[in-house]
Parts: C-alpha cells; structure tokens; sequence
C-alpha cells in the first residue's frame, strides 16, 4: 500500500493546494470532470512543521505555526493534548521541538503519504456514499493522539499525527511506531466518524450533539452527552469502516490494541457485555474514559472485580455495530442510530 518515491520536498508542491475548497469544484458541474480526488480538501501541515523544526528560534516559530493553522491545532490541543491557553502548553512545545524527528523524515522519504491520504479519502467518499465535506490533515503532532476527528463550525477533519507512523517507537516524540501502512486503516476510521457526525442524512445521536453545540465536536463534552451505547457503536463502526478500506492488517491492529490485549478483551468480553449492558442508556465522561480511553488507572477500569483492558469498548462497539453492518451495509450504518443498529442485532438473534 505504501509507494516509494515521493520525497519532502514534493511534500512542499502539495502544501500549496491547502484550502483549495473541495466542494466547489465538485458543484461546478459545467467544467470538466478533473483527474480523482485532485480538488478535495487535503491539508497538509508537515512542510509548515517540519520548517518550525529549521527555524533558529523553534518555540517562536512553533507559536506562529500555531497561530497560522489555528482552526485545526487549536481544538487539536484542546481535545487530545491540553488546553493551549495554559503555561503546559510552552513545556509540550519545547518537548516536541527538542525530540529528534528523523525517523518521521525518513518514512516520509519513502512513503507517499499524500497519495495514501487521497486514496483513502476518495474509498470512503465511495463506501460510504459520503454526503459531506471532510478535511484531510497531515501533520506531526505533539505525541498525543495517533489520529483523531474534530468537527469546527459544522466541517468534520480527520487528522492523523505521523510521528506515530515511522515504524519504529521513538521515545523523545512518544511515537507509537505503528507501521505507515496503517495510516490508511486510522484515516478511514476517523473519516467514519465525521460521516456519522456531520452528514445531513445521520440519525445518530452524536450529530445531534454537534448540532446542538453550534456544529462542534469536543471529546470532552460531545462524550458526555452522548450515551454509552452511541459511544461504543460509534467507535466499532469505525473499526468496521477501517477494515473495509483497508483490509489485510492483524485484527487487533484495527483496534490500537496490542496482540495480548485483544486476546484478553475477546477472553473477557461475556464480562465486559454484562459490565456495559446496565449503563448503555447512561451518558457520562466516565463511561467513555472507562470503556474508550487508554491511560486510565486500573481502578477506574474495575468493574466486577475485573479490570477491563484499556479501551475494551471498541472491541464490543464492533460486536454491536456487526449484525447491523452485515445486514445493511457500512453506509447505511454510519448513519444509523444506535438504537437502529442494536435492533437489527437483536432480530437477528430472535431468528436465529
Ligand atoms: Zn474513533
């Protein structure tokens, strides 16, 4: 899946395309049908990152950085880093700007991210006939997320921070080392996200949370809207959604689990069902950082005398989302409720 070819500094032809606005040229049906994907909205940040990384004065240049993408980094800080606005902040910048990011370089000089990044856009737009905008981010992160959705002012981004790509964990970036060709399998799974969130034809429960919040997503506050049972499907359609786009990987690998984990959320997952069923109609920031988050203290996963693997709820969010997805498909599924999704599960077993 990956091509070799493309350098960063091909990287740089490509930043001059930001803000081109895909959906204008897909409503201008009077020109020419131009060569796939060629307008859409694919942001890429690293020729701006990797120029912070040159500058002599890395901080003031981080800052400014900040300041020129900031519709994307802002809420990118707020929901998988910090609050920017406070003095962590500078400590997190000099951190990131003093890490070595050679091995980001050098996978960047043999993959070709861009195309990876259109590709997966352009199989998703198809899967899941997608009736939305969505921004594509390339960036080098600060070592939070791998990858993540946010929705500003009623657009969705899927972003994705590929210090965590390389291959090879780096411990002054706190990169993940997760292989480059997963990059397609995270993307899809955000972009599926931003389906369910912001399409006009959702039924879900977490677009009307955006909607209410002004066209807004924040994991903190959309998650403590949003009930426990529209949490974990949403994230095992993404789980789904990832698959489909980009088949071949390990199972756990779509989940972000290592292999021993998955063999324990699979061994434990009669518990955690059980464990989940009496809470599925509550809403609560716990519930999402007791079942979706990793980072957790084992207490706050306890549950039953069980300590649940971190993230357990992808895992069972799959088992949820599965009989709806083979029933009805990927697309109408994204789109579904909960409620829609859980129904289609349980006729299935009635009839079976
Ligand atoms: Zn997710």
């Amino acid at each position: 899946m990956c091509h070799e070819s493309r350098h960063v500094a091909a990287l740089v032809r490509v930043s001059e395309q930001h803000y081109h606005s895909a959906s204008v040229v897909r409503r201008d049906r009077t020109t020419p049908r131009r060569p796939p994907a060629s307008g859409r909205m694919l942001i890429n940040l690293l020729p701006d990152f990797f120029a912070v990384l040159e500058s002599p004065d890395r901080l003031a240049a981080y800052q400014r950085y900040f300041d020129n993408h900031r519709r994307i980094l802002q809420p990118y800080w707020q929901n998988y880093v910090i609050d920017p606005e406070t003095p962590h902040f500078v400590d997190i910048v000099r951190s990131t700007m003093s890490a070595g990011h050679d091995d980001v370089s050098a996978m960047l000089a043999r993959t070709d991210v861009v195309s990876l990044a259109r590709t997966t856009e352009q199989q998703c737009r198809e899967i899941l006939d997608m009736d939305c905008d969505v921004d594509v981010v390339l960036m080098v992160g600060v070592g939070a997320a791998n990858a993540g959705e946010l929705v500003v002012d009623g657009r969705g981004i899927a972003f994705v921070c590929l210090e965590h790509f390389t291959g090879q964990t780096n411990a002054q970036t706190d990169g993940l080392g997760l292989d480059p060709e997963l990059i397609p399998a995270w993307l899809a799974h955000e972009i599926a996200h931003v389906v369910r969130y912001t399409s006009p034809t959702s039924r879900s429960e977490l677009r009307a949370v955006v909607n209410e919040a002004g066209g807004s997503y924040s994991y903190w506050d959309s998650g403590r809207r949003a009930t426990l049972r529209e949490l974990l499907v949403n994230e095992g359609l993404a789980v789904h959604v990832s698959r489909a786009v980009s088949p071949g990987h390990a199972a756990w690998e779509y989940y972000g689990y290592e292999r021993r984990q998955y063999a324990d959320v699979r061994q434990l997952e009669p518990v955690v069902a059980r464990a989940v069923a009496a809470d599925l109609d509550r809403r609560g920031l716990g519930l999402r950082l007791r079942y979706l988050s990793g980072g957790m203290s084992d207490e706050a996963r306890t549950v039953d005398r069980y300590v649940l693997p971190e993230r357990a709820g992808y895992y069972l969010g799959a088992r949820l989302a599965e009989p709806a997805v083979a029933a009805r498909g990927l697309s109408w599924a994204v789109r579904a409720s909960a409620e829609e999704i859980v129904a289609v599960g349980q006729s299935a077993a009635m009839t079976a």
